[in-house]
């Protein structure tokens, strides 16, 4: 067993923690505040192919589709900083343009993945509903078969990147079979005619990441915009979670260590009782702890992108890494911000955005209580 990064994985941590720190750090305030993506650091992180980084080169990415490892440490790197960049490069990358890359005839990648990976076309998945939240099977947007083409109907929300969006991956219901729906994913580019974005959410955290409701209003999709086979959309679905789980984690440990990093930074600065806060057994305690879940988390993250890069099984490795990830992410921050004290509470300090960006972790792509219904299927599975 070897738990060394190879010198290229550490080489993309270093170039991509520069980038973070000089690019999205002095930014990300104002971007929390006003709800809204820098454009600056959009342009330089599409010019950085970060748009493309689990795609291969031939498709306009930048070439880490068989190493996750390295995938999750950007994501990692870029959520130390910011969740809301995280959150924007890693759906795009993990449950649009990957899933194209995967499961996309050579005519699908051609014209959709290209763009995509290279940042000319946002990109998001919709799986989400009004009535369809955990439950993926409550999908009830339609996909009506008229001649070669479909004809989509219903409305998304909660759509990361959705305002932005111009490629998505659509769940629809496309038929029944006896008391079962059949789902099929569809590759829609926004500027199909009936297609329009709604509400723009107003949220708790990761602000700057758009999250829309999206409209489909008889959006007529030929049949070549099939991903995968018709009604494989619930199977398929489930698999471009598993790998999106992997990189949700990555993001939720970023978070957590830049917690971590601002929590010692404090406790170094802060003196009460004419000492740093550090010299108490409460702070280190509070700290150790901290670390301790970084750690785990980061060993968790690391084997699911492991395993996938070795063709194993990954799902309930994923689910594992995204549920130890997100809870470490949100308990380093209630505890960083524990120690900046009333402090914490101001925006003049990073803790207080990354206190309201760390819960979205334990919701999206499943929230912790899906999580332990996976895992508990695997584990009931073997016995
Ligand atoms: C900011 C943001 C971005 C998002 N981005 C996307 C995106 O890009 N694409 C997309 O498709 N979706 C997206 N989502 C949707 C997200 O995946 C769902 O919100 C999530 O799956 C939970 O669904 P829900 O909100 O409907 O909650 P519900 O499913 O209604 O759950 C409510 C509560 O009940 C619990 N619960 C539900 N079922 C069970 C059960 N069987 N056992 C125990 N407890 C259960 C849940 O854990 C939760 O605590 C996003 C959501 C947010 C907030």
């Amino acid at each position: 067993m070897d738990f060394e990064l190879t010198e290229k994985q550490k080489m993309i941590r270093k170039l991509t923690r520069e980038f973070a720190e000089e690019y999205i750090a002095p930014v990300a305030e104002e971007s929390d505040r006003i709800q809204e993506l820098d454009p600056t650091v959009m342009k330089k992180m599409k010019e950085l192919n970060y748009f493309g980084t689990c795609i291969p080169e031939e498709y306009g990415g930048a070439g880490l589709h068989d190493d996750t490892i390295a995938f999750a440490i950007i994501t990692e790197e870029i959520g130390r900083i910011d969740a809301s960049w995280a959150i924007t490069t890693g759906v795009h990358c993990s449950v649009c343009a990957y899933p194209i890359y995967k499961y996309g005839t050579e005519e699908q990648k051609q014209k959709f993945l290209i763009p995509v990976a290279k940042g000319e076309k946002i990109g998001a998945f919709l799986l989400t509903e009004a009535n369809a939240g955990s439950d993926a099977g409550g999908v009830q947007m339609t996909a009506e078969k008229d001649g070669d083409e479909w004809i989509l109907n219903g409305s998304k929300i909660f759509a990361t990147n959705g305002g932005i969006a111009e490629t998505m991956l659509v769940v629809a219901k496309s038929g029944e079979k006896g008391s079962r729906k059949e789902l099929t994913v569809f590759i829609v580019n926004s500027d199909t005619p009936g297609y329009s974005v709604g509400v723009k959410e107003d949220k708790l955290g990761c602000r700057a990441s758009n999250t829309s409701e999206l409209v489909f209003d008889n959006v007529r999709v030929p049949d070549d915009q099939i991903l995968g086979n018709i009604g494989g959309g619930f199977k398929l679905g489930l698999q471009i979670l598993d790998y999106g789980r992997i990189v949700i984690a990555a993001q939720c440990l970023g978070l957590a260590q830049g917690c971590l990093e601002e929590a010692i930074k404090y406790a170094n600065e802060r003196e009460q009782f004419g000492v740093k806060i550090a010299k108490f057994q409460g702070i280190q305690w509070k700290i150790a702890d901290m670390a301790t879940d970084v750690e785990s988390s980061r060993l968790l993250t690391y084997r699911a992108a492991w395993l996938c890069d070795q063709g194993q099984p990954y799902g309930l490795a994923g689910s594992m890494a995204k549920l130890v990830a997100s809870e470490a992410a949100m308990n380093a921050a209630h505890q960083a911000l524990q120690i900046h004290g009333g402090y914490g509470l101001m925006k003049a300090y990073p803790v207080e955005r990354y206190f309201r960006d760390a819960k979205l972790g334990e919701i999206y792509e499943g929230t912790s209580e899906i999580q332990r219904l996976v895992i508990a299927s695997h584990m009931l599975r073997k016995r």
